[in-house]
């Protein structure tokens, strides 16, 4: 496989398997994919897929059985547990369905929190995010105090924050109602091309899927 400097993330002939009770279940099956810096990609596919197994191996989060994964040019497997959490922290952001926020913590705490996990921290850029996401009114609120969509929205500046390069989304509005999901994405979607991350966001919308541009099938196994 050729790494070009504009690529930034890529799975070779990736193979995932899980074993279950039923025996060994495939659920990747030397799958490829790139991304380029800057871009952004809708991963769709029926439950059950692999989809967000995809996203775990795109993250670090998990071993694949078979083929090779480059996160801005560094080979997952060559590197020790250390050598992927400080990619992972450095790199990659994740947003989940389930916003994932530390309920001890106000909204404040929560945005600044991944950007100083990575040393990142950039007061005037968290400020941007939080004015930019309606959260300046509720930066001393715990996330309890938040409607999901506020969850949601601070999330999304929580892993913007810490400017990684490469955002990957799991099915991020897939708790919200369609309204308040279009607006977040919107949110995410002019705030990604903002600080210039690439983009890899899972959905089952197809109309969600469609305003991301690119777009990929998984099915089998494998891409459509
Ligand atoms: P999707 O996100 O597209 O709904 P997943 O990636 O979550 O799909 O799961 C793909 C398949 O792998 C499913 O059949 C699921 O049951 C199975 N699976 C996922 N995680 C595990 C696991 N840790 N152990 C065993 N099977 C798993
Ligand atoms: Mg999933």
């Amino acid at each position: 496989m050729t790494s070009g400097p504009s690529m930034l993330l890529a799975l070779a002939d990736v193979t995932k398997r899980y074993q279950t009770a039923e025996g060994p279940l495939t659920v990747l099956d030397r799958l490829s994919l790139t991304l380029d810096r800057g871009e952004t990609l809708a991963l769709t596919g029926e439950s059950g897929s692999g989809k967000s197994t995809l996203l775990h191996l795109a993250a670090g989060l998990d071993r694949a059985e078979g083929g090779r994964v480059l996160i801005d040019g560094a080979d997952l497997g060559a590197l020790n547990d250390a050598g992927r959490a400080a990619l992972r922290r450095h790199t990659v952001g994740l947003i989940f369905q389930q916003f994932n926020l530390i309920p001890s913590l106000t909204v404040a705490a929560n945005l600044a929190f991944h950007a100083r996990l990575a040393g990142k921290s950039d007061p005037a850029w968290q400020s941007a995010l939080a004015r930019r996401l309606g959260l300046d009114a509720l930066l001393t609120r715990y996330p309890e105090q938040l409607s999901g969509g506020q969850q949601q929205r601070v999330a999304i500046g929580r892993t913007l924050a810490a400017r990684p390069k490469l955002v990957l989304a799991d099915e991020p509005t897939g708790n919200l109602d369609e309204a308040t999901g279009d607006q977040v994405i919107a949110l995410m979607l002019s705030l990604v091309a903002e600080s210039g991350a690439a983009l890899l966001m899972v959905t089952h919308s197809q109309r969600l899927a469609e305003r991301l541009g690119r777009r990929i099938h998984l099915t089998g196994g494998r891409i459509l």
